[in-house]
């Protein structure tokens, strides 16, 4: 007889209404009645300054202005600007168009002014599903968590991400994957959260290689946003461990690229702590078509090195020299994570990474 959990969750359930589906982008309008907003504020990088402005048009007189500085890890000074044009603009909401970055910045500006978003992502980050924001001053990112930064409407239209190269798929795709890897031993992890996070890890390894080597594969394209939306709607739902710290103090202290070292780190940080999440990674293990947990790790490696994802810290700018203040910050503050932290193995799990050493 197979023995049956005991289980004990606590699981609370994020508001927002999510439209899923190719040219789904086109139900704008309906979606921006259904949010009672009349004078949006649009969003974007100068980037993706063109195609907020054809996804958008169909608003009509609904569009009060448009701001398209957002930037990465979002300064503090842009988001004052945005601040001061939703105020000239006489804005009642805003919608986000474009990556995690573009999200970011809506969500500075709801902090202090707490109006509706309506997000259009057009990567994989999933902030869009997270009432987490981050601000940056004086060089320093402090996040946070606030109800009022959740984005009200999410409309995912895989079309939008065509565009998207596969490059910054593809490592966009492992920053998704980390979310849900980790979600799945967060210690407030539960059922439905390991499901979608599993199902997320599904979607994405048997999508990703699909856009990486054909680009305009719209099914794949739909299946890696799918893998997205549930990547992101696990991170907003429990708290991350040692892969999304190490992430941020590299991120934060170094001026690393976000997605790509998140797709660096993820095999390294899995590795370290697979021995003591080995039930909770067996959901992994199944949706990669490994056979167990501890093979994890090296198949995320193989992954990433399939997808032609950067291999190594030292590859994205890294100094070699920065690994060991790396590794004390990463130590400093304690935080929930399934394995100890203990100094010296993360320095040693930071050089496997700056290496590109795959796991065994
Ligand atoms: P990004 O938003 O910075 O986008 C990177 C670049 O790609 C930009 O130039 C953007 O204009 C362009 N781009 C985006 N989509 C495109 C498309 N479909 N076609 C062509 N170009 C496109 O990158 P990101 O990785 O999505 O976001 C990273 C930021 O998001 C980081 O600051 C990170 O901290 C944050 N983030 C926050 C959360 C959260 O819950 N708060 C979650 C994940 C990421």
């Amino acid at each position: 007889m197979i023995a049956l959990p005991t289980r004990a969750f606590a699981y609370e359930p994020l508001p927002g209404r999510v439209l899923f589906g190719a040219g789904s982008r086109k139900q704008l309008p309906e979606e921006a009645d259904r949010a009672g907003v009349r004078r949006l504020l649009v969003l974007s990088t100068p980037e993706q300054r063109d195609t907020a402005a054809t996804v958008a048009a169909p608003l009509g007189d609904r569009v009060a202005g448009t701001f398209d500085r957002a930037t990465m890890h979002v300064p503090i000074e842009v988001a004052h600007a945005a601040r001061e044009e939703a105020a000239r603009t006489g804005a009642d909401g805003f919608l986000a168009i474009g990556g995690g970055s573009t999200v970011g910045l809506a969500k500075a500006v709801a902090l202090v002014s707490p109006l509706p978003i309506l997000a259009v992502p057009t990567t994989y980050a999933g902030s869009e599903m997270t009432p987490i924001f981050g601000i940056t001053e004086n060089g320093r990112k402090t996040t946070g968590r606030d109800p009022r930064v959740l984005p009200r409407i999410v409309i995912y239209d895989p079309e939008l991400t065509l565009t998207l190269p596969a490059a910054l798929g593809a490592a966009s795709g492992l920053n998704a994957i980390a979310h849900a890897v980790e979600a799945l031993y967060a210690p407030d992890a539960s059922p439905i959260v390991s499901l979608m996070a599993e199902e997320s890890i599904r979607a994405f390894a048997a999508a990703l290689p699909r856009v990486v080597a054909a680009p305009d594969d719209l099914a794949a394209r739909s299946e890696a946003l799918y893998g997205a939306w549930l990547a992101g709607s696990v991170l907003g739902s429990v708290g991350m461990g040692l892969h999304h710290k190490l992430c941020h103090t590299l991120g934060g202290t170094f001026d690393l690229p976000h997605a790509q070292t998140h797709a660096v780190i993820l095999p390294h940080a899995i590795s370290y702590n697979a021995p003591f999440a080995a039930s909770a990674l067996a959901g992994a293990a199944r949706a990669l078509g490994v056979a167990s947990s501890s093979e994890v790790s090296a198949a995320l490696f193989d992954l990433s090195r399939a997808l032609g994802a950067p291999a190594s810290l030292a590859a994205i700018g890294m100094p070699r020299d920065g690994l060991d203040r790396a590794a004390d910050l990463a130590c400093a503050t304690p935080y929930p994570n399934p394995r100890p932290l203990v100094r010296d193995e993360i320095r040693e799990l930071l050089q496997r990474a700056f290496d590109g050493t795959r796991p065994d």
